[in-house]
């Protein structure tokens, strides 16, 4: 019987061009090696099975190789290089300093490092997993690390960079490898099924990949166990069986779920995933992975980030478009919620159950009034049953939509001096800028009290309009340490209404909080200006007026904040400042 060798083995890269995912520490090698800039101690750190070893194992074949190509890779033809590919090679020498971490094993090893090679011209020490050594042996090696013979080459490898002591780090090379990324995981995996004459399914490769988090080992691991589990045809279905996966589809039908309020079918669905053995905390955190996994598929930025095959990926851009970005955060956060609270729980299939409950109610509760300018949207995505169920079942998602002719009436706050709106027939605010939360008392005006009409100064009047204006400047200039408020007084002149009644208007919400503090102090000081204790200022926000205009990075965010509600999601969830 042929002898079944590991593929981890048998596809351990043998070149530093045949290393998966860490272009960048092979091509430094190699570099240094052509140009026979060698350090004596080098420090490889980064996660388990990403080509640590592997990567030491070649630098030491290469440095003795007899005839080294121009590129900086072994001939892998020479007597040495040949010795390296059979493992009987007297120049490397590895120590595993998780099983020998004591002074004595380090003493020894010292007295080694002494004698030089019988052929080639360096002899290399890998010492893998370092930072299991004790302090003592870490000390007894310093002094060899610092001054070593002209033959000797440290290579230190190691999980767990933060445990070395910075004497020994200072001594070092150091190289972090970084976790292998999925897709280049896929590209390897796919080459080592074409060698072994495996078929297998994209995602069925992609499953594995995922599975190994990072390590070409593990990947190469999990890879022959589904080989033999299933043959030389890899499915995803048999892969995820085997590897005791939840499929992606359970997620994707309990999005729909959530976003049509389908309680009972989400309690149906999770019935089944516990049937099939599968542990209700792995559940929660899958579906927290599929709600981030929608969140990142919503732009074309992040959709990167999606560490999927191809036909998955679609299945997550389409289910995405058709999720509100603001029902992913809520979600994220009930399931965040019951996985922090799972281990406490004596219920624990009810905590989950409930989670199930809240996420099918949050697009028809509260939410869903922030969530609407996302939902004309829907129609023609890959729900539309659902989003046609859940427009019917929540007749309030209706009102915020901007409709012509008869716009949303905010509400009325008593407490806050009243703040005017204007509103021209056939033109209404559109539905986020009603959302910012400022306090707007709406007064439909007849369109001959509109500003452009406004009856010119009478004859009774006891200050001109000059008059007014210059005492307007004065009290802005005198604003010395708010010349943001001197920019926006300058920039919106008051208007006469009446003889003593002017009217101020201004843009946008951040304006108005601006001028609401001073709106006292202004009507005292042009009283005073003026010798008219009536005169009376008001403030209106005039949206359709300024519709496009912003003036300070201050206007602009609040403007870009009351076009787009998550934009200002985002920035509080990024913690943004101006
Ligand atoms: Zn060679």
């Amino acid at each position: 019987m042929e002898q079944y060798i590991v593929s981890a083995r048998k596809y351990r890269p043998m070149t530093f061009r045949s290393v998966i995912g860490q272009e960048s520490i092979t091509s430094t090698l190699k570099n240094a090696i052509a140009s026979h800039h060698l350090a004596h101690a080098y420090l490889f750190c980064g996660p388990r099975g990403v080509g640590k070893t592997t990567c030491a194992r070649i630098f030491a074949k290469t440095i003795n190789c007899l005839h080294p190509r121009e590129d900086g890779e072994a001939c892998d033809e020479c007597e040495s290089c040949r010795a390296f590919n059979e493992h009987g090679s007297f120049n490397i020498h590895e120590l595993d300093a998780a099983s020998n971490n004591t002074v004595d094993d380090i003493r020894s090893l010292v007295d080694q490092v002494r004698v030089p090679p019988p052929i080639g011209r360096y002899s290399v020490y890998i010492v893998d997993e370092v930072h299991m050594l004790s302090t003592a042996a870490f000390n007894a090696f310093l002094k060899t690390l610092e001054e070593p013979p002209a033959h000797a080459i440290f290579i230190l490898a190691t999980t767990e960079k933060h445990k070395i002591i910075p004497t020994i780090l200072s001594r070092c090379q150091i190289y972090n490898f970084n976790r292998i990324k999925v897709a280049d995981t896929v590209r390897y995996l796919k080459y080592v099924a074409e060698n072994e004459g495996v078929e297998a399914e994209d995602a069925a490769f992609n499953i594995i990949a995922q599975k190994a988090d990072g390590a070409m080992r593990d990947a190469l691991s999990i890879f022959d166990q589904v080989v033999s589990f299933c043959g030389q045809k890899v499915t995803y279905q048999a892969a995820i069986e085997n590897l005791n996966v939840l499929d992606y589809d359970y997620y994707f039908k309990l999005v729909d779920a959530f976003l049509g309020g389908q309680v009972q079918q989400s309690l149906l669905i999770f019935d089944e995933i516990l049937a099939k053995g599968f542990d209700a905390q792995y559940f929660i955190s899958g579906l927290s992975s599929h709600l981030r996994d929608l969140l990142v598929s919503k732009d074309a930025a992040t959709i990167g980030l999606l560490e999927v095959g191809q036909a998955i990926a679609e299945r997550y851009r389409v289910q995405a478009a058709s999720v509100p970005v603001q029902f992913i955060y809520k979600a994220l956060e009930l399931s965040n919620e019951c996985d922090m609270n799972y281990r406490q729980s004596r219920n624990k299939r009810l905590l989950t159950e409930i989670m199930l409950m809240r996420l099918c109610n949050l697009n028809g509760g509260q939410e869903s009034k922030k969530v609407e300018p996302e939902l004309p949207k829907l129609s023609g995505s890959a729900t539309p049953v659902n989003v046609a169920q859940h427009a019917a079942a929540t007749p309030a998602a209706k009102t915020a939509y901007p409709i012509p002719q008869q716009p949303a009436r905010p509400q009325m706050v008593a407490e806050e001096p009243p703040v005017r709106v204007h509103r021209r027939p056939g033109i209404s605010i559109s539905a986020p800028a009603v959302q910012t939360g400022q306090r707007v008392t709406e007064t439909a005006q007849p369109d001959s009290a509109a500003p452009q009409t406004a009856t010119p100064a009478a004859e009774h009047c006891d200050f001109t309009d000059e008059a007014l204006a210059q005492a307007w400047l004065k009290y802005a200039e005198s604003l010395e340490k708010e010349a943001h408020t001197t920019q926006t007084m300058r920039n919106f002149p008051p208007e006469r209404v009446s003889h003593d009644s002017i009217v101020m208007h201004i843009a946008n919400s951040t304006q108005m909080e601006e001028m609401m503090a001073h709106k006292r102090n202004i009507e005292r000081f042009l009283a005073a200006e003026l010798h008219n204790s009536h005169i009376t200022l008001s403030i209106e926000q005039d949206v359709s007026r300024f519709d496009n205009e912003a003036f300070t990075p201050t206007e602009k965010l609040a403007r870009m904040q009351e076009k787009n509600p998550y934009f200002k999601e985002l920035k509080q969830k990024l913690g943004l400042e101006l």
